[in-house]
């Protein structure tokens, strides 16, 4: 029994592609270093799988979102710190310093991305009663209003030594509109960030999101933060994406029908079939993060040909329009494509409206998955 098919789809994860991604990112930002975002499990697409790979081309910096997601990833880097004389891996949490969590974000060694003068100190004080320095990186708000200290606060903990005691990795900053290499905003923020960075002479600066490693050598600082492109996401707007596809998504077919013209598909008949069609029902839904708004707007792909999703997605199944294919060309258990070569993950996700990033977060766990 093939297991695979035991789940809805097949979720394929191409490594060599991701390892390429990596190693032409950080040329692109080169002579910076580039590290890796893995949070959200790897945008979706497994951490514990991903950063080895990562590791082994050449990756010592990896960000996630919560302490937690850096716990979880503790034993695929921890083995490796320092070894064979390379730098040190590091785990570095965006969201910041939560209160209480300074033992446990210390005693493993993951280095608190601190957006607050409240967390600084507290950090501060971790030090010294551990009597060691601890890392950190300071961020900044360089005009996104999200996370990070205030351009002003910057001033503060030099005059006031806030951050003796602790080892400043980094001065980092997030940019918001780095997809919009015309927005004004982008040099807004580099020259706000590029005051902060003057009262931290010692300090690297990280700035450069996937999209910024392509704004030029200025957005660059000493260390990029890219995720969407590792993971093949399209980090320009316009021109062809010069990442490598890493996701493949083939999904199964489960039944097949022909229906006469007027029958109705789908929840609330959505869509009533203008002629005699040739259905095909795949095993995914919205709970394998196909947005149900790709009902009767999205498609998949057999052999080439395109098959136009008709009626609403529903939870597990959905239904596309088979017509175009000769009859008995769909088998039940036949896999068709919904990411692949004829339809990328930006197309998936701009029939759905949204965003790459969107799309690969909310694929889920039901698919089985192949990393080769
Ligand atoms: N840095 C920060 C602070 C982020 O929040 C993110 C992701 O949203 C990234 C870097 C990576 O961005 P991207 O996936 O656009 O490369």
């Amino acid at each position: 029994f093939d297991t695979s098919a035991a789940a809805g789809g097949v979720l394929t994860i191409d490594c060599r592609a991701l390892a390429d991604n990596y190693r032409r990112l950080r040329a692109q930002v080169a002579p910076a270093r580039a590290a890796a975002v893995v949070k959200a499990n790897a945008y979706g697409l497994g951490a514990l799988d991903v950063v080895p790979e990562l590791i082994a081309a050449g990756c010592r910096d990896f960000f996630v979102a919560h302490l937690g997601e850096a716990l979880e990833l503790l034993p695929a880097v921890r083995d490796k710190y320092g070894a064979r004389g390379l730098a040190p891996l590091r785990l570095y949490v965006l969201n910041g310093l939560m209160p209480g969590s300074e033992g446990t974000c210390a005693a493993a060694g993951i280095v608190p991305v601190i957006n607050s003068l409240d967390q600084l100190e507290r950090w501060a004080r971790t030090a010294a009663a551990r009597g060691e320095k601890l890392p950190a990186v300071l961020q900044f708000d360089s005009g996104m209003s999200r996370l990070g200290m205030a351009q002003e606060e910057a001033g503060v903990v030099v005059r006031e030594g806030l951050a003796e005691g602790l080892d400043i990795l980094a001065i980092m900053s997030h940019l918001a509109s780095a997809d919009e290499p015309h927005n004004p905003q982008n040099d807004d923020q580099l020259r706000v960030l590029r005051t902060i960075a003057a009262a931290f002479p010692d300090a690297l600066v990280s700035f450069a999101n996937s999209s910024g490693a392509f704004l030029g050598a200025d957005y660059h600082g000493a260390l990029a933060r890219p995720g969407i492109a590792l993971y093949g996401g399209a980090p320009t707007a316009a021109g062809k994406n010069p990442m490598r596809p890493v996701v493949r998504l083939d999904v199964r077919v489960i039944q097949t029908r022909t229906v006469p013209a007027g029958a109705r598909i789908g929840y609330g008949g959505a869509f009533v079939a203008p002629a005699t069609m040739r259905l095909a029902t795949l095993a995914v839904g919205y709970a394998d993060g196909l947005p149900r708004c790709l009902g009767n707007r999205g498609a998949a792909w057999f052999e080439g040909v395109r098959l136009p999703m008709v009626g609403r997605v529903s939870m597990d199944s959905l239904i596309v329009d088979a017509t175009a294919l000769p009859e008995g060309a769909l088998a039940e258990g036949a896999l068709v494509e919904l990411i692949g070569p004829h339809q990328s993950l930006e197309d998936l996700a701009a029939a759905a409206g949204t965003i790459s990033y969107e799309l690969l977060t909310q694929l889920g766990r039901r698919y089985h998955r192949r990393y080769r």
